[in-house]
């Protein structure tokens, strides 16, 4: 699977007319190889030459039993160790990818996370390196997702439904912001994630109006309607789902916003299929909010790719006009937030499938009611 992703690559980088590439330990070099490393400060890049030979790898030397034993193609390693630095390692990896006349090659290095710690090394031995950004590049192949790649993260899906089951079930009026989102991530990892994909968001009541709310002490209070956004990671791959709920009874405008929100996420997720871009979605879930007379508070995007990063390629909003293919998965979460009142969200990930859209989560979207 992975050596069929090497040669996608290095059809890309022929394609754009480059010599090779740099990847940071990051999401690229996961999709690439499998190999999964924190983005320390020791000195980690793969050098991937265009010619189609195994990418060189320089790496700490105490990574490199773990690196050779899971990666997932084939890779020259360039280990160095503390003593000695990493330049001697990057030196002899850059001559073994693009040759001792490495001078003035042209790579794709990713712009987004490169530090320049990375680039200074790189322009050390390569004289008169020319760059060219990488994410857009491979944001283009990994948007379409395989088998394997979708079947993980279904399974992503699957551990953060059954943790955000067992999480409602234990809510009750009078517990905080705080003691709630301790109890999801903890029901996340019970699960069986790797850990969550982002830090989940419990907004009550008049909270539940920030859609990036920072969960506080406030308690939940008969009346509010809380909005619970979280995410599992598993075998790399991310999960996001946020439902909605109501403490006791919900107000006449938070009931009304709720069913806008709900209509609004079905008319988004009806949108999707194949040839549908990212603004023909969003704009059907945008109708429904702005024929309901609150247009102008859906403040932001309906939603975002989703797949080893909890937000990649495509933007389902205004502008985002390609055309999506089957396979490209992302969420749709319209929302509704009235500043200082409440706020309702709906968010399901869906996958664009031969003949419309398959939503990968399956939660129940009506409101659910905590009674004290
Ligand atoms: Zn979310
Ligand atoms: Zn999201």
């Amino acid at each position: 699977m992975s050596q069929q992703r090497l040669n996608r690559v290095i059809q890309a980088l022929h394609t754009h007319r480059l010599d090779g590439l740099a990847l940071m330990p990051d999401a690229n070099l996961t999709y690439l190889s499998g190999l999964t490393f924190h983005k320390g400060k020791r000195l980690s890049l793969a050098l991937v030459p265009a010619d189609g030979s195994p990418p060189c790898f320089v790496i700490p030397a105490l990574e490199h039993g773990r690196a050779e034993a899971t990666a997932r193609i084939p890779m020259r390693y360039f280990p160095w160790h503390d003593a000695e630095g990493p330049a001697g390692a990057l030196a002899a990896a850059a001559s073994a990818a693009f040759g001792p006349a490495a001078r003035g090659c042209t790579l794709a290095l990713e712009y987004a996370s490169l530090r320049v710690m990375e680039l200074r090394a790189l322009e050390a031995v390569i004289p008169d390196l020319r760059t060219r950004d990488a994410t857009p590049i491979l944001a283009a192949l990994r948007m379409v997702k395989d088998a394997e790649e979708l079947a993980t993260i279904e399974r992503a899906v699957q551990i953060v439904e059954t943790a955000l089951e067992r999480t409602i079930a234990q809510i009750r009026p009078g517990m905080t912001e705080r003691q709630v989102s301790r109890l999801c991530s903890e029901a996340i990892l019970a699960a069986g994630a790797e850990g969550e994909s982002f830090e989940n968001i419990v907004a009550s009541g008049p909270n539940a109006a920030n859609p990036h709310h920072s969960n506080t002490d406030r308690a939940l209070q008969p009346g509010d309607l809380v909005i619970l956004d979280c995410g599992a990671r598993y075998g790399g791959y991310i999960s996001d789902i946020t439902r909605t709920i109501a403490i006791g009874e919900p107000g006449a405008e938070a009931r009304r916003i709720y069913d806008l929100v709900l209509q609004a996420n079905a008319a988004g997720r009806a949108a999707a299929r194949p040839g549908a871009s990212g603004a023909e979605i969003d704009a059907a879930a945008r109708q429904v909010i702005e024929q309901g007379g609150y247009g102008a508070f859906f403040i932001h995007r309906t939603g975002h790719g989703i797949g080893l990063e909890t937000h990649e390629p495509p933007d389902i909003v205004a502008g985002s006009d390609e055309p999506l293919p089957a396979g490209v998965t992302f969420t749709v979460e319209p929302g509704i937030y009235l500043p200082g009142v409440t706020g309702a969200r709906i968010e399901d990930d869906v996958v664009i499938s031969a003949d419309g859209a398959r939503s990968l989560t399956t939660f129940g979207r009506e409101l659910r009611i905590i009674e004290g």
